[in-house]
This record gives structure tokens, C-alpha cells and sequence, in this order.
């Protein structure tokens, strides 16, 4: 264990930027398809990566999608945006797909389970048995199948990999006066899979973190902001920075997380939330 942290044959000084590179690596995003999934897959291409596969829900189109493809193709260094149809919710689907892009590509690096929803607010001892389910099934299981598929991968080839599992400061915060029981639930539970699923992979490299953002304006804040005028207002006052986060603000803690530049980093809930949580 010792020779690990002094050997230098082991342990080659790189320069600072090349830590950060994700030359030749192979990704996948759930989720991937819009909002902070797309922004974070356009990031590993932009790092370098080989391939980035965004597994999301099958979709006629999508102009979002289609404008990030059609941007890393112009960028000529070899990367790839893919899509793959699937729903996390599926376990037998989400480890077929993940397989295969092993198969295809004799490696996955990297692993970021971004799919989530968000329902409309209920009262918590209203709260409906399917809609709870629903909301558990992708936030929670659909997480772990999508951490599962890639870690078999990573495994199968012996990578030591990066697996990054989107939870959300609901994950340890409550959200003043409008807490969402299923999905706060469904967010903590992220955060203790990422600490227990790297405490079992730890010996063979792989890491596992969860990246828990605070408000980020997307199409799932979205929602709820057109719906009621005064809510941007509220966030933005409970942040000490006055304002909701962009999408593009995740960018560089997640080439950081995919990257070697966070190789000793494994079993932790990195916050992005502008301080919402110091307020
Ligand atoms: P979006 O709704 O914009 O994007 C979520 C993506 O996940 C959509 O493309 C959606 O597909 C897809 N998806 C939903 N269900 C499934 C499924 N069963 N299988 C595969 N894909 C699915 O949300 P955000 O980009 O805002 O959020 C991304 C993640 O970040 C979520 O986990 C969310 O909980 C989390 N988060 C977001 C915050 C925010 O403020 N935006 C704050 C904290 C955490 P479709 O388009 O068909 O719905």
C-alpha cells in the first residue's frame, strides 16, 4: 500500500491541464437528452472524450439534442454525441444498452446518471402510492441500474472508472415551505448509494460521488417557475448569490469528477448550489 503513494513508477507527476483531459474515454449520460444531462455530455466531448452516449427516454427528435450533436461534430477532434433509446426505469434495458456500448467500444469510463423528474407538489400524508413509486423508480432504481450497467463495464475491462450520480441539495435540504417528499427522498437515497457503491468498488479503482446542484434554470425548473411568477424571486433570495444557477455552471465539476484530476475523490456529495445551503 505504501509503494501506491511513493513509488514513482507509480505515481507520475502529470502537468495540471493534462489531468483534465478525457482523451480516448468512453461516457455515458442518462438523461442526456436536455437540461443539465445534455450540458454535462457536451462537457466530456469538449474534454476530449471518445464518445459520449446519451441514454434517454425514446424520442422523435429533439432539437436540443440534434444542435449539441451537430456542435461537437463541428468541433473536428474525433469526438462522438451519440443517443441511445432508454428507459433507466428498465434494468434488463438500461445493462443491454450499456453492454452494448461496451461491446462496440471495448471500454466505459465514465458514468453519469443525470435522468430524474420532478412531480407536482402533494401533500406529504396525501401523497399517492403510484406517483411516489414513479418518482422513486427513475430518481433512486433508475440511478442504480445506470451506476450498475456502467460499473459492469468498467469491471468487465478492468477501467477504473468515474461514476457520478445526479442527486440534488433536496437530497439534504428541504426546500422551505415547498418540500417535495418523493423527490427529496428519492435524492437522499442517492447520496448514501454513492457512498456505499464506492466503499465495495473502491479496491478496484472505480470511484463513485454524487453531484448535487441546487436550483438550475431547465426545463424541470421550468415548469414550476411559469407556473407561479413569484417563485423565481423566492430561490433567487434564498441564495446568497441572488440569483438560480445556468446548466453551464456544472460544466467544470464534472470534467473535474470524470476526470484524474479527482482520482483520491470517491464516496462524496459535491454541492453546487450557489450557497443555498450556507444561507
Ligand atoms: P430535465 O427534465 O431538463 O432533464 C431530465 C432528462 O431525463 C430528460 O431528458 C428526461 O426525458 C430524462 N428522463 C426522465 N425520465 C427518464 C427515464 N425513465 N429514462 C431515461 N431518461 C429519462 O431535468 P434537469 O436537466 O433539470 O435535471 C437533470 C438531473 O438533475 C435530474 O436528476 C434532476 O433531479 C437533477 N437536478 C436538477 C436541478 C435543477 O434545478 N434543474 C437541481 C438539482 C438536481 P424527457 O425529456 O422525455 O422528460
Amino acid at each position: 500500500a505504501i509503494r501506491a503513494v511513493t513509488d514513482p513508477s507509480i505515481y507520475v507527476r502529470p502537468k495540471i491541464f493534462d489531468e483534465f483531459t478525457l482523451a480516448d474515454r468512453v461516457a455515458i449520460v442518462s438523461g442526456g437528452n436536455r437540461g443539465l444531462g445534455l450540458e454535462m455530455a457536451m462537457a466530456l466531448c469538449e474534454a476530449g472524450a471518445r464518445a459520449v452516449y446519451c441514454l434517454d427516454l425514446p424520442k422523435q427528435g429533439c432539437a436540443e439534442w440534434q444542435a449539441a450533436h451537430d456542435f461537437v461534430a463541428r468541433m473536428d477532434r474525433g469526438s462522438r454525441l451519440e443517443y441511445v433509446s432508454c428507459d433507466v426505469t428498465n434494468q434488463n434495458r438500461v445493462w443491454t444498452a450499456v453492454e452494448e456500448i461496451g461491446n462496440k467500444e471495448k471500454r466505459v469510463d465514465i458514468c453519469v446518471a443525470a435522468a430524474g423528474i420532478l412531480m407536482n407538489h402533494i401533500d406529504c400524508l396525501e401523497y399517492p402510492e403510484d406517483e411516489f413509486r414513479k418518482v422513486m423508480d427513475v430518481n433512486t432504481n433508475g440511478v442504480l441500474f445506470t451506476a450498475q450497467a456502467a460499473g459492469r463495464q468498467m469491471r468487465r475491462f478492468g477501467i477504473p472508472g468515474s461514476i457520478v450520480l445526479v442527486a440534488s441539495m433536496s437530497g439534504t435540504l428541504t426546500n422551505r415551505g415547498h418540500s417535495w417528499v418523493s423527490y427529496n427522498t428519492s435524492k437522499s437515497a442517492c447520496l448514501q448509494m454513492a457512498r456505499s457503491m464506492a466503499c465495495e468498488l473502491g479496491k478496484e479503482g472505480i470511484r463513485v460521488n454524487s453531484l448535487s446542484p441546487g436550483h438550475i434554470f431547465t426545463a424541470l425548473t421550468r415548469q414550476y417557475l411559469d407556473k407561479h411568477p413569484t417563485l423565481l424571486d423566492k430561490w433567487s433570495n434564498l441564495n446568497p448569490m441572488g440569483r438560480i444557477g445556468r446548466p453551464d455552471e456544472l460544466r467544470g465539476v464534472i470534467t473535474w469528477l470524470a476526470s484524474d484530476a479527482s482520482t483520491f475523490c470517491t464516496g462524496s456529495d459535491i454541492l453546487v448550489d450557489g450557497g443555498h445551503h450556507a444561507w
